[in-house]
């Protein structure tokens, strides 16, 4: 047999066997055909010994030679395939740009922090500044220094929830109005806005919620000035037809002291389930700070004098969205949250 000739055939059969393999498996099992132990090369391998010792080295390198060239087509198929593959996932994987996205789900803030923005917004335009207070108040700061001792029966409407160190969870926002004052200078122009606690629930009351205080303080506040903010807020917030009522009334820290109604704007003061039938709706506390609340500030009251009002973010949000329940606003339900 001509081992030259036949090695050629072999090495043409690998070459034309390797390019057609149509995947990494059958290269493996193409090369294992030629190459491997029981392979067409090492059987000319095998078949040197029963040649003439002239033609063994001859035959041998003939036949490394084609197992080498052998090898390289291997080598050269793995790379095709290999790369085939590889542009395969890549492509499975394309992003396609043109294609609308997905909009993430977007926040946004919580219906009472909008109020709150709101507000501060329109007070600073007014030259008022935001001051804030600890929620876990002395009881000085929230009771005694407004006018308010421990026997006082108004502690019994702020009914609230004392620390073991003496200390009590505030039930409004006027002991910022103390902490502000005292130790400073008048004039003073601030909104404090925060969260209170009472020992209250019920569906328009919850044992935590929001008020926003507001105090002025110069040697020539009057009542008027109280009146004007008021108006100008209200009016901002509820629209330019909101009409007001002052209505007597009493806080240990504030003389003469008011509680501001607004017409209801469901019933234009007819009287509905809304305004249980009065055809008015309560906005908030107002008054002049109490001397002795002035005086326990360090500041004399003889030369200066302030107003204070107070309301409930809570309620403006209520209004603002059509809210029915308070308890809505701080229960994280999302179905509720997102439809604001
Ligand atoms: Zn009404």
């Amino acid at each position: 047999m001509d081992t030259g000739a036949s090695l050629a055939a072999i090495e043409e059969e690998a070459r034309q066997a390797i390019a057609a393999a149509p995947s990494l498996a059958a290269l493996a099992d193409v090369r294992a055909r030629f190459l491997g132990k029981k392979g067409s090369v090492s059987s000319v391998l095998r078949g040197i010994g029963a040649l003439a010792p002239e033609e063994r080295s001859r035959v041998g390198e003939a036949a490394n030679a084609s197992k080498e060239r052998i090898e390289g087509f291997v080598r050269e198929r793995r790379e095709t395939l290999e790369r085939a593959a590889q542009d395969h996932a890549l492509a499975a994987r394309r992003l396609d740009v043109s294609l609308p996205g997905i909009r993430p789900p977007q926040g946004h803030l919580h219906p009472i922090t909008r109020v709150e923005r709101d507000i501060e917004r329109f007070f600073a335009g007014l030259g008022f500044s935001v001051e804030e207070g600890p929620e876990v108040e002395t009881e000085w700061n929230n009771f005694e220094a407004l006018g308010i001792p421990p026997d006082h029966p108004a502690r019994d409407m702020q009914a609230t929830f004392f620390t073991e160190g003496g200390h009590v969870l505030r039930t409004h926002t006027s002991p910022v109005q103390i902490r502000a004052m005292s130790g400073r200078q008048p004039p003073f122009r601030f909104i404090a806005p925060g969260r209170v606690y009472r020992n209250d629930r019920s569906p328009r009351h919850s044992p935590m919620f929001h008020q926003v205080e507001g105090f002025m303080v110069d040697e020539n506040v009057s009542f008027a000035h109280l009146k004007g903010i008021l108006y100008a807020f209200q009016r901002h917030m509820m629209g330019a037809e909101v009409e007001l009522r002052f209505r007597a009334s009493y806080f240990p820290f504030t003389e003469p002291s008011a509680e501001l109604d607004y017409r209801c704007l469901l019933c234009r003061g007819a009287g509905c389930a809304t305004c249980s039938q009065s055809g008015w709706i309560e906005a908030g506390g107002c008054g002049m700070i109490h001397p002795s609340v002035l005086a326990n500030c360090g500041l004399d009251p003889e030369r200066w004098q302030g107003f204070a009002f107070g309301m409930t973010l809570d309620r403006a949000a209520m209004l603002r969205w059509g809210i029915p329940n308070i308890h809505l606003l701080f229960e994280g339900d999302l179905r509720v949250l997102e439809q604001i």
